[in-house]
């Protein structure tokens, strides 16, 4: 079995007396694809807002690798290899899209935010890494083509892509996707799909929200269910698929 790389441990959070989260344990493994999937309203952005740090949680514990990170600044699990993408899209919309990835990389180094943008205070040797690394992301992310057009022209799609791809840039450890599939149509989920595993490939793990089952059954290498904020089953796709408590509360209702 693949080491764990994130573990939620006895996870509770409440807004005032609802309770969103409730004991909630998982683990997200090196290299690994874990979906998060269960009705609206059982707790699904609240667990990757808690894992982000948007919000302090209730009680219980996070650890990425060997730090505990719940008590950490959101910008500080960044660094520490936990990258999200976010819902709206880049204020940057000025940049082109090479730089904007160029300033996802940006998190995890001391130096000026925007050096890598305008190339100040690096070294040749850093800047060939980068250089290779921004090339295969934008690669991997179907990009290239529009490598050099200004955020603000491209696709929702394509949007979409590039905050992946900005996230990935930060060099993660892992990356929480929260219903990245929303709002694309049947060839963008398709290649959404293999993006998710070439994030793998690269060997970075994933933690993915996703109402579109075809997608969640396909990319994962395991499924935890949340009901009402706890866990109800966790398993390979083939188990959670059959599994007849999940049915009931879940999959009955989304087929
Ligand atoms: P999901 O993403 O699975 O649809 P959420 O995590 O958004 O579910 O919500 C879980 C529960 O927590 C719901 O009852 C929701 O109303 C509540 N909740 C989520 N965020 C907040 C918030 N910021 N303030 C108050 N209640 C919230
Ligand atoms: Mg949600």
């Amino acid at each position: 079995m693949k080491a764990p790389v994130l573990k939620v441990d006895t996870l509770c959070k409440s807004f005032g007396g609802v309770h969103a989260i409730r004991d909630l344990s998982f683990e997200v493994r090196e290299a690994e694809i874990l979906g998060l999937i269960g009705p609206n309203g059982s707790g699904k952005s609240t667990t990757v807002n808690s894992l982000a740090g948007i919000f302090a949680i209730t009680s219980g514990k996070i650890t990425l690798g060997d730090a505990q990170i719940d008590g950490l600044p959101e910008y500080a699990r960044v660094a520490q290899g936990l990258a999200r993408t976010f819902q709206t899209a880049s204020t940057f919309s000025e940049f082109t899209v090479r730089e904007q990835v160029l300033l996802g990389s940006n998190v995890t180094r001391t130096s000026h935010p925007l050096s890598s943008v305008f190339g100040i205070g690096r070294k040749a040797d850093e800047d060939a890494a980068l250089e290779e690394r921004v090339a295969h992301i934008l690669e991997i992310t179907n990009l290239k083509p529009v490598e050099h057009a200004r955020v603000g022209t491209i696709s929702s799609a394509q949007q979409r892509f590039l905050m992946i791809a900005t996230a990935l840039a930060s060099d993660p450890k892992v990356i929480l996707l929260d219903e990245p599939a929303a709002g694309l149509v049947s060839h963008e989920r398709k290649t959404l799909s293999e993006l998710i595993k070439s994030i793998r490939a690269l060997g970075v793990s994933v933690l993915v929200i996703e109402h579109h089952m075809a997608l969640i059954m396909d990319v994962s290498d395991r499924i935890v269910v949340l009901n009402f904020g706890q866990k109800i089953a966790e398993g390979t796709p083939e188990e959670i698929r059959n599994n007849p408590v999940v049915i009931d509360a879940y999959l009955g209702e989304a087929a």
